[in-house]
Order: C-alpha cells, then structure tokens, then sequence
C-alpha cells in the first residue's frame, strides 16, 4: 500500500478514508494484520493494524522487508493522446521503472492540459502492484521546446521516430548514465521538429522496427529497447 507518510521503526501511519475502506471494508482485515507500505522515499515496511475505523485507522511499522530501489535515471517524453491510452502509458512507464514521466505538448499534440493528480495516481497504482519502492514523478504538460531549451547537458535523448521506421534500431552509446526516451503523438512529428531533434547533439533517433505503432505501443517498445541496450 501506498502512503504519503514518513516509514521507519515504530512510526505509526495513519489511514485516510480510502485507505480505511481498502483495508478493512474490501480486505477485511483487523488489528495486528499485516500490511506492505512504501511511501517512494523509505522502501517498504511490514506494518501491523494497531486500529480500525471506518474513516480513518492506524498502522504501526514493524520491519523493512525491502530497502529502497531506486530506478534507471530513465525519463519518459510522450505526447498525450486519448485519456485511456494516456493512462496506459503512463501505467506502462512507472511498471517498467521510469524515474520520471513527462507529458510533452509538440506541433501536432492534440491535448491541451493532462489531469497531473490523476496520472500521478495511476503511477503509484502501477507501483503498488508490481511490487515497486519507487513512484515516478509525472509532470505538468509542457511544450517539448521548452523542455529542449532547458535540457540538461548530461542526459541522452532517445528519438524515436516513425520515419526511421525499418530494422529495429538501438541506441548506439555507452551503457548506463541519463537517458531520455521520446515518442510522438498519432500524427507523428512535424518535419520542423524531426530536423530540430535530429540536429541536438545529445539526440540518438531510434527505429521500433519496420512497422509505424501507435504510441501507446511505441512507448512499451521503447522502453524495452532502452532496457535491452542499457542492460536495466
Ligand atoms: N502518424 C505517424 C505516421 O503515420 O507516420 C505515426 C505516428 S506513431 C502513431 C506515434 C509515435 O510512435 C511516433 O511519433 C514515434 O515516436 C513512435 N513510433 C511509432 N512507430 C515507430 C517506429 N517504427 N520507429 C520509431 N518510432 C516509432
């Protein structure tokens, strides 16, 4: 379970409403059960039921059962599209352990806003379920050349584009350090953009193979690219 509350030996945790009706109204549980708590910074905890209630309820920290594991220094740049696909993506990041998800409006981005709470929410979903210690951040939406323009020198930039569809292609640097993965939205990029990315010294322009995927598909393929070639 999530929280948003500090961990650590003795620290009582408490329950909001939701939490409350989770545990005790759909889980059943009562005092003394356990429960995994990770809160993003403090890894994850055995907690014990020390009260119930159908507001609120405490939970007292036992014992770490796993340290903190931070993920690859990975960001996501996406363009959202439709709500559901949005979400999936960013569902799909923060499994495969994105550090960081950015919503990034280009020349053909439909979405004018992305609702942060609720895909901030789907992340720590996604975390809790596949057993992770670390929720990504999920950002404001923001032009991608603004981003660009304040792009920190240290980080690599994975360009997938659509007109480089043909054999799968990695990115072809060293191993480890900032990566960045970018990927289009249903209209792909505009040839203003491609010439742009392609020019940026810290660009890596990436084919997901002969066939154009949708971006929610582009992203998963992605990442697993990136994971294969970084070996994270
Ligand atoms: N409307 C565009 C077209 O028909 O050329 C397709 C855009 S595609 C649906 C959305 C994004 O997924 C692209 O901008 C790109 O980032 C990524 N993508 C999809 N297929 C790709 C491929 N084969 N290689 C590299 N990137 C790809």
């Amino acid at each position: 379970l999530y929280v948003e509350h500090p961990l650590g030996q003795g620290q009582t945790v408490p329950l909001n409403r939701d939490q409350a009706h989770y545990l005790f109204g759909v889980m059943r549980l009562g005092v003394g059960a356990p429960v995994l708590l990770f809160n993003g910074r403090d890894g994850e905890w055995r907690a014990d039921v020390t009260q119930t209630g159908k507001r609120g309820g405490e939970l007292t920290c036992a014992e770490q059962t796993a340290p903190l594991r931070m993920p690859p220094d990975l960001w996501l740049l996406f363009a959202p599209i439709k709500k559901a696909r949005t979400d999936f993506i960013v569902e799909k990041a923060a499994e495969m352990g994105a550090a960081r998800i950015c919503p990034v409006q280009t020349d053909f981005t439909n979405a004018e806003r992305v609702r942060r709470d609720r895909l901030q929410a789907h992340a720590v979903e996604a975390a809790e379920q596949c057993g992770g210690t670390y929720v990504p951040a999920v950002d404001d939406l923001r032009k991608l050349d603004r981003m660009l323009a304040d792009w920190p020198g240290d980080r690599q930039l994975m360009f997938c584009d659509e007109a480089e569809a043909g054999s799968v292609q990695a990115p072809g640097a060293a191993r480890g350090g900032k990566w960045a993965i970018l990927i289009g939205p249903e209209g792909g990029f505009s040839e203003g953009e491609r010439a742009r990315l392609r020019a940026l010294p810290f660009a890596h322009v990436v084919s997901l193979g002969p066939r154009i995927l949708r971006a929610d598909t582009a992203a998963v393929a992605a990442m697993t690219l990136w994971q294969q070639a970084m070996g994270d």
